[in-house]
């Protein structure tokens, strides 16, 4: 069994910030990338709104840096992801993916939050056909072709303003009468000449024969005036909002939202089990940015290594 002070689930900006800070106080500190290392920065292209880059930053060259800056301090940087974890007593006890056992006195959680789907048999059956949820990954197979984006938030129109650059047309499919995305972000994808916003709209299901060839909407759904209709598509994009990934956790004791957001006290990024802390989106429904996960990781490290002492 190894035993150690700090393990860290997750390699996103809260996963990497507190292994730095853990690292640099002198914590005995194991960090499990996970699935996605680097998690959901790395399927952004670039980074306008992280402070420090005036020009901005390639998401996948942010996480490299801040990965090589983690490991700079001691903390122990493993691929592979923890399979099992009993926060029943502590020291907490964990299984790693290769079998291995872990005791830690602290753990801070930051496992981040996976896109979200509409939840249409369709959506499976297109899968890796014409279904994505991720722009910046898939994108490029839609060069000068047609792609719906779904959703009317900042995701949505960062990733139809990223597809109408490489598309020949871009829908939006956004249920209300408006985009609910901050006005800057509004403002760019109301005047891109081949982005079309269908308001108003719902998703009944996708067609084609060997994968997306359009979808089947819906405009004013349940109203006197409802319209049903098709638009030809080669891809369909879901980009409306994200899950925390706690399902590890889901037996644990570890307090959570309806949505299974891990809750945390107050101004502090400690849970309802002391010793055990969560950072960035796995605990944060409401901000989602890289600057505020990588500034609640830091504060779970010095909270850890407090308790500690
Ligand atoms: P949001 O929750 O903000 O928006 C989700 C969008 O999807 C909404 O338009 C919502 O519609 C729609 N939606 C949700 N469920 C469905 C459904 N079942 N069918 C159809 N439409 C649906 O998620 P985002 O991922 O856009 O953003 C999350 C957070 O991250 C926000 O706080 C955002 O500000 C932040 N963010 C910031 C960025 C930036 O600053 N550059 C970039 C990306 C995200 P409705 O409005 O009707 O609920």
């Amino acid at each position: 069994m190894e035993k150690i002070q700090t393990l860290i689930i997750g390699s996103g900006p809260a996963g990497y910030t507190a292994a730095i800070y853990c690292g640099r106080s002198g914590l005995k500190t194991v960090l499990y990338s996970g699935l996605q290392p680097g998690g959901q920065l790395t399927t952004t292209s670039t980074v306008e709104n992280f402070p420090g880059y005036p020009q901005g930053v390639d998401g996948n060259q942010m996480m490299m840096d801040l990965k090589e800056q983690a490991g700079r301090f001691g903390a122990e940087l493993r691929d592979g992801s923890i399979t099992k974890a009993d926060l029943s007593s502590r020291p907490f006890h964990f299984t790693d993916d290769n079998g291995r056992e872990i005791e830690s006195d602290t753990v801070i959680i930051a496992t981040g939050a996976s896109a979200k789907y509409l939840g249409l048999p369709d959506e499976q059956k297109y899968s890796g056909q014409g279904v994505s949820a991720c722009a910046t990954c898939d994108g490029f197979f839609y060069r000068k072709r047609t792609v719906a984006v779904v959703g009317g938030g900042d995701t949505a129109c960062e990733e139809a303003m990223y597809l109408a650059s490489l598309a020949k047309k871009v829908y939006m499919i956004v249920r209300k009468p408006y985009l609910r995305a901050a006005e800057i972000l509004r403002k760019r994808v109301e005047e891109k000449e081949n982005i079309e916003i269908l308001y108003n709209t719902n998703t009944l299901g996708l067609f084609g024969e060997n994968g997306v060839e359009g979808a089947h909407l819906v405009r004013f759904k349940g109203e006197p005036n409802e319209e049903k209709f098709d638009i030809a598509i080669d891809g369909f994009f879901l980009a409306i909002g994200h899950k925390p990934n706690t399902e590890l956790f889901k037996d644990s004791g570890l307090e959570m939202d309806a949505q299974g957001f891990i809750k945390t006290k107050g101004n502090s990024q400690a849970t309802n089990i002391e010793g055990v802390f969560a950072a960035g989106d796995v605990c944060d429904p409401v901000y989602r940015q890289g600057i505020v996960a990588a500034g609640s990781g830091a504060k779970a490290a010095i909270e850890a290594d407090r308790f500690l002492k």
